[in-house]
């Protein structure tokens, strides 16, 4: 028989019992079932994930969490979690999955690029005295302008316009479907994106019927498995996204296990109760981008043509050539997803190993589109590890019109990047279909958590741009003489089109 219990635990709850009141809410509270109560809160059966939920929660602060001081000896060439993985696979002969985003150390580009700003000859602007524009609009765009004479002698618009989505800041939620994630979490960044006139998006779940009230703010989408999508759903929203791949994930498929799919997820998704959810690693009617013209083309005329159609793409190799291949196959938004985009669940080495950072896919889409003149045909949607204000303002000066934020959206409900979604357990009630946790985050409170995190980053966006001079967004745009590189070799300089610091 194979030894099961080898598998060193990562970390230990210490509690100190002379605080402790023995109310056992970090027993209750926990979803992993790693405490538990003889005589006083001791570990229990489920090894402790640090999600951090039973140390928020302790009325005496008696409990912490500590790194466990009898993991493996240190090895530089054979990393713990290495050694863990191989032991793992011993044990079950399995695929390892993840969850959120890769947490390999690759490094962050945002953190090797800076920003400009002005000094003497330009003068900078205060944000607090004078007006700034963030207002962001999302969907093809005319190549020029014309403008007539109207009945009343008056100028008009004579250029015919294609849909456009008004954003009041840069930023839009990344899509996360109910089923990877709980109705409330889903309904607290719905609710979030009606308040501040942003996006959300349904992922590849479907529209709950509760969320319907929230449909005009949000994205909804068209995956692999094709989940809930039908004319009513398509015509929901404001806009419409094909999913072609998952930055998380690139060239694979989703798996919602059966277990997970209850009544409300199967009625949102229109499978039966019970039943595996599979999305196919390909679209089964997409072998080329002739395809792909085919399906923008019939939902363009489903939605009679009122909405923008996006195309959301993984961070792969040759994503410039495949962007431009998008964009003239119709996409209204090509959608980039970096390889530290989140997930619910992932096979770990796909997460870990696949794919490429947002940054250089990002300078390579908008070069490539620009150098074929159809940069305007289409708007620029980066995401994959956009964790602050000064990172959105970075993407956008490397060409994006608007970022998607996962993580740091999920972080606002409560989320603490334990990285065990595909688990099912979440403490948080974020990740999980469980009643008995997803009762615990309240939309009203959380939604008005993630709305403040998007206006504190829109403060911030114009306290940036007021430093550089600018007020309205739309000059920062594409603007990559206003970034500076640090720490990095002349091919990424040459990638990213940036300067080194002192240039
Ligand atoms: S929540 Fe804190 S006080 Fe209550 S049982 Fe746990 S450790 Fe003790
Ligand atoms: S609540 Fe989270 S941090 Fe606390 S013991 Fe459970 S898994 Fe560990
Ligand atoms: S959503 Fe929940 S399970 Fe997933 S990383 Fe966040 S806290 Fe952990």
């Amino acid at each position: 028989m194979i030894p099961q219990n080898h598998v060193t635990r990562d970390f230990i709850p210490v509690v100190d019992h002379d605080k402790c009141c023995r109310c056992k809410r970090c027993v209750m509270g926990c979803g992993f079932n790693a405490l538990a109560f003889e005589n006083g809160v001791v570990p229990g059966p489920e090894p402790c994930v640090a999600c951090g939920r039973c140390v928020a929660f302790c009325p005496e602060d008696a409990i912490k969490i500590e790194a466990n001081p009898h993991a493996y000896r240190p090895h530089d060439a054979w990393p713990v979690q290495m050694r863990k993985k191989v032991l793992q696979q011993a044990q079950t002969g399995g695929v390892l999955l993840a969850g959120m985003g890769n947490d390999r150390p690759y490094g962050v580009i945002w953190d090797h690029l800076l920003l400009d700003a002005c000094q003497v000859t330009n003068p900078s602007i205060d944000p607090l005295r004078e007006p700034m524009e963030l207002k962001t609009y999302l969907g093809r765009k005319p190549e020029k302008v014309e403008v007539e004479a109207g009945a009343d002698g008056k100028p008009q618009l004579k250029t015919e316009l294609h849909p456009q989505i008004e954003l009041d800041t840069p930023i839009i939620f990344a899509p996360m479907s109910f089923g990877s994630i709980s109705l409330n979490a889903q309904k607290a960044l719905a609710m979030a994106a009606v308040k501040c006139n942003i996006l959300w998006c349904t992922g590849e779940g479907g529209l709950h019927e509760d969320l319907r009230e929230y449909a005009h703010r949000a994205i909804v989408q068209c995956a692999s498995g094709r989940f809930g999508v039908q004319a009513d759903y398509l015509n929901a929203a404001a806009g419409v996204e094909i999913k072609i791949g998952q930055g998380a994930k690139p060239g694979i498929g989703g798996h919602l296990p059966g277990e997970k799919v209850s009544a409300e997820i199967s009625e949102t998704r229109m499978v039966p109760v019970g039943s595996d959810c599979l999305s196919p690693a390909p679209h089964h009617d997409i072998y080329s981008i002739e395809d792909l013209k085919q399906l923008i083309y019939a939902i363009k005329e489903t939605t009679q043509y009122k909405v923008p159609v996006s195309v959301k793409i993984a961070a792969v190799h040759n994503v410039a050539a495949i962007a431009s291949g998008i964009v003239r196959a119709g996409a209204d938004i090509v959608y980039i997803d970096g390889f530290r985009g989140g997930t619910g669940a992932a096979p770990a080495v796909v997460r870990d190993h696949i794919g490429i950072p947002i940054e250089l896919a990002l300078a390579a889409v908008d070069d490539r589109l620009r150098q074929e003149e159809i940069r305007h045909e289409a708007s620029i949607i980066a995401a994959g590890s956009v964790r602050c204000s000064a990172d959105v303002a970075k993407a956008i000066a490397l060409g994006a019109d608007a970022v998607a934020i996962g993580t740091a959206a999920l972080i606002a409900l409560g989320c603490t990047v334990c990285q065990q979604c595909y688990t099912g357990n979440c403490s948080w009630g974020i990740a999980t279909q469980k009643p008995e946790l997803t009762r615990r985050l309240d939309p009203m409170v959380r939604s008005e958590m993630a709305a403040n995190l998007i206006r504190a980053w829109t403060e911030e966006l114009k306290e940036i741009l007021g430093a550089m001079g600018v007020n309205a967004i739309e000059s920062l745009r594409g603007s990559r003489e206003r970034l500076r590189a640090l720490d990095v070799d002349q091919t990424m300089l040459e990638v990213l089109g940036v300067k080194y610091a002192g240039q």
